[in-house]
């Protein structure tokens, strides 16, 4: 696939770029591997002084940084300048509290003192995907560059521009270079730079194929490897949740990124006793958005990121009605040039059906009635993936009970599965493994070491 800017609101190119050469990505994991040997020796306050720069300059740059993203990859503008804040703030977070996490953890232990050291391994392969291009590089280059790592990042093909500028700032706020690297490449090279010695781990966030192709080539090599994969998350409605506060979350869940989130709301999974009610409701609140320029601030509908992405998804949809959902609303392209989708909503999947186990990237809402709590939590279940979920009810023990029976790796009451720099994030099934954000998500590519001293006797 070329690397290239294409505007999915016009589908026109803005920009290709070459990808590099074999000798260029050589270059750049020679330095990433030198500059890892001083990065290693320094302070806990020098890291987070490049983080913090990292973050002001993100802030500063809000307004250029948000039209990039936009016009690269389809946003709407004020969720692009969220992003961009929200990665600003993970920055910061890990420059304010990695010292803390990465403290010597002392041992209770009957011979002698020990304690365990946290370490940096190395050069570490970053994976990422083009749906959010700010906020996925920041959950993943800070807590590593804070440990003391260098990073590699292999960006998504039709985001350069912004994978561009993240390099950039690293290096206007005087960064070592080698410290944080963008390879212009494509997802083929990925094994190879995992057979070299010099990258010590890889983590990706994006598709299950390539989750499954990385994690072989980093088996094969026994590296280690951190997975963010696909998600379905459930949304389940139970019969004494707030209707009007789980429709205008429902929204939010299903349309946050045109529905290009890993954890958006995808299934949404209602008692029989308020379905009409929320169906009708979700219908009306998806009703008649304004479609247009992502970039224009009253747009409320914008463009899927790629005229493939719009094609998949119509395929997906078509599908889904094949074996046997009804269409309450939308259900096609939208007849305007660019990758622009209709707000659709399906109720009458059949459960089960390889239709039902797919995940919809885009705003197409399922919703399924089921008679009880335990059919919720059945069907909620009955996914290949185990990424996120949410629970309504009015009665907090009572969805914290059916929040404990989810497999999944994070749920959210009362709200769409969510991201903060404090709350870890990841999955378990197909999904994936590992943890990025929070104190769990800088504990992957640490070195724990131990260190046991034993006290002098006398050997006599
Ligand atoms: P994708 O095709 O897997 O792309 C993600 C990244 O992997 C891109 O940089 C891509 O490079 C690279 N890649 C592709 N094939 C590869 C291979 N064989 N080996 C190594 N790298 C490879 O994913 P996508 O479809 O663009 O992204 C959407 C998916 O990501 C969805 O399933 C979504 O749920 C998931 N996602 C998960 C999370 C999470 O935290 N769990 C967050 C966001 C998104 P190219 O662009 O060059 O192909």
């Amino acid at each position: 696939m070329p690397i290239a800017s294409i505007n999915p609101f016009d589908n026109r190119v803005i920009r290709t770029f070459e990808e590099l050469t074999p000798d260029a990505i050589e270059r750049a994991l020679a330095r990433a591997q030198s500059t890892f040997e001083t990065w290693r020796t320094t302070s806990f306050v020098e890291r987070a002084g490049v983080l913090t720069k990292v973050a002001a300059m993100l802030r500063q740059r809000t307004p250029q940084l948000a039209a990039m993203l936009t016009t690269e990859m389809g946003k709407l503008i004020a969720e692009s300048k969220g992003e961009i804040a929200l990665a600003a703030d993970i920055f910061d977070y890990y420059a304010v509290h990695a010292s803390r996490f990465l403290a010597d953890k002392p041992l209770a232990s009957s011979h002698g003192k020990a304690f365990v050291r946290h370490s940096p391994l190395g050069v570490i392969l970053g994976v990422e995907p083009w749906n959010f291009p700010f906020y996925q590089v920041a959950r993943f280059a800070a807590p590593n560059i804070m440990i003391g790592n260098t990073v590699l990042i292999k960006h998504a093909s039709n985001v350069p521009q912004c994978a561009i500028a993240i390099e950039d700032i690293f290096r206007e706020v005087g960064a070592p270079g080698g410290l944080y690297t963008n390879l212009l490449i494509s997802g083929a090279h990925i094994s190879a730079m995992l057979d070299d010695p010099r990258v010590k781990g890889a983590a990706l966030t994006g598709s299950e194929d390539a989750g499954a192709s990385l994690a072989a080539a980093a088996g094969k090599n026994l590296k280690k490897s951190v997975l963010e994969l696909g998600g379905s998350d459930a949304f389940i409605v139970l019969d004494d949740a707030d209707i009007d506060q789980a429709v205008h979350w429902a929204f939010i869940g299903r349309m946050n990124n045109t529905g290009q989130c890993c954890v958006a709301s995808k299934r949404f999974v209602v008692l029989e006793a308020v379905a009409d009610e929320f169906t009708a409701k979700l219908i009306a609140r998806m009703s008649n958005l304004k479609v247009g320029n992502p970039l224009d601030g009253a747009t409320q509908l914008g463009p899927l990121s790629s005229e493939a992405a719009v094609d998949h998804l119509d395929k997906q949809v078509q599908r889904a009605v094949k074996a046997g959902a009804k269409v309450r609303l939308g259900g096609h392209r939208i007849t305007h040039e660019g990758a622009f989708y209709e707000a659709t909503v399906l109720t009458d999947l059949p459960p089960g059906s390889p239709s039902s186990s797919e995940e919809l990237f885009g705003p197409v809402a399922v919703i399924y009635r089921v008679a009880d709590e335990a059919a919720a939590i059945a069907l909620a279940n009955d996914s290949p993936f185990g990424l996120g979920g949410s629970v309504f009810s009015q009665n907090i023990a009572r969805a914290t009970r059916v929040a404990d029976q989810l497999d999944t790796g994070m749920v959210f009451i009362n709200h769409p599965t969510w991201t903060a720099p404090e709350l870890p994030f990841g999955g378990v099934k197909r999904s994936g493994y590992g943890r990025e954000l929070s104190a769990l998500g800088i504990e992957e590519f640490v070195n724990k070491k131990l260190i046991r001293i034993s006290e002098l006797t006398d050997p006599m």
